[in-house]
């Protein structure tokens, strides 16, 4: 596979760990490229990174840029925008995707600005397609697609003049592929020389809070809406998660109210989740909701309002008040363990 024109990957990590973004986007890179007919390829930046080439290239990766050095262990703007800037100027790709992180997010706009192309955040699906433009027509260019107007329409956003098209995705929007141990990855070194005044900071104390939720890796999800009423009622969805052995997510107005914290938000502005099951008590069913949890594989809404957007797209919709339904779920989950 050639490496010219190949969709590219900002590979984020972090003392050698890779960010799980990264490997989900190398996995949607596999796709896109193959629809271009053209290779995989992923800028990995770091300390003593080099032993994860392997795993990038079981996810679908033909070649991994790798530049190492021991500074570089933890993400700093100016270092790693100079080596993005360089190895998309030397290997020339017409795609390159960042994890929609605190890092992705600080790069790629430093990247694009210097480039001068284009840059679209947050995309929720990446396609290849063609676009007419007046008596212009582009031929496989990158769809990023992704919800504007405060959600309101799904906009898909093309820049076809210039290369490459760039854009940023957040976590667990793209499935990851089964990786495929056979792969290999060709290793080509970045020829680039990173000197004292590349570094003009340094990180002199790092500060780590432990995330204590894990909504991206929970089989079941019992989240609850606005419709929960206040903070103390929230009680019922967490005794229903604890019943059950779920994790407890919430909407964004239910969070917005103060019901609970920002970490169990689920939807556009929050984790992408895609559960065995999602039970969704008091929850309209918004599309920046939906956004975030419309790939679980099975849906049980509670909901007190027929027309509720969100009945339309659970397996199991249940017409009635949660503080009804729920006492009676929990009653009968306990009943028959
Ligand atoms: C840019 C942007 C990003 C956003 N990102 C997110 C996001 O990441 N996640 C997110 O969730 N939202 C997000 N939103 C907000 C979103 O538009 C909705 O406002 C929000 O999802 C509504 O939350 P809700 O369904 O809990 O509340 P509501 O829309 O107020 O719905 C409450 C529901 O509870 C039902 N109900 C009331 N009482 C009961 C009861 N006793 N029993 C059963 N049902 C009852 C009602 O019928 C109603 O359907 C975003 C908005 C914007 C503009």
């Amino acid at each position: 596979m050639s490496n010219d024109a190949s969709v590219m990957v900002y590979i984020q990590q972090d003392s050698g760990k890779l960010a799980e973004v990264s490997l989900e986007l190398v996995s949607k890179a596999r796709e896109l490229a193959d629809k271009l007919g053209v290779g995989v390829s992923a800028a990995l930046f770091g300390e003593k990174v080099a032993q994860e080439v392997a795993r990038l290239a079981s996810l679908g990766a033909d070649t991994v840029y790798l530049y190492e050095q021991p500074q570089l262990k933890h993400y700093t703007p100016i270092p790693y925008t100079k080596l993005m800037i360089q190895v998309i100027a030397d290997y020339k790709p017409q795609i390159v995707l960042y994890g929609a992180t605190t890092t992705g997010r600080d790069l790629a706009p430093r990247v694009a600005s210097y480039l001068k192309v284009g840059l679209t955040a947050d995309c929720t699906d990446l396609q290849i397609g063609d676009h007419k433009q007046g008596e212009k027509e582009y031929k496989n260019i990158l769809y990023q697609i992704r919800p504007a107007f405060g959600g309101n329409i799904i906009a898909t956003i093309v820049c076809p003049e210039k290369k490459p098209q760039m854009s940023t995705v957040r976590e667990g929007v793209m499935r990851m592929n089964i990786p495929d141990t056979s792969r290999k990855a060709t290793i080509v070194k970045v020829p680039a020389s990173l000197g004292s005044a590349d570094f003009p900071s340094e990180i002199i104390d790092r500060v780590l809070e432990e995330k204590t939720v894990n909504l991206k890796g929970a089989n079941i999800i019992v989240s609850g809406g606005f419709g929960v009423g206040s903070r103390e009622k929230f009680q019922l969805i967490r005794d229903l998660a604890e019943t059950i052995g779920a994790e407890v997510g919430a909407s964004r107005a239910a969070v917005d109210a103060g019901f609970i914290g920002k970490d169990h938000q689920v939807g556009q502005t929050g984790t992408t989740v895609r559960p065995k099951l999602y039970i969704a008590c008091g929850i309209s069913g918004a599309i920046q909701h939906r956004a975030g949890m419309d790939g679980s594989a099975r849906i049980i809404a509670i909901n007190t309002d027929p027309e509720a957007p969100i009945l339309s797209i659970a397996q199991y919709g249940i017409v009635g008040d949660l503080f009804d339904v729920i006492p009676r779920m929990i009653k009968a989950y306990k009943a028959r363990v």
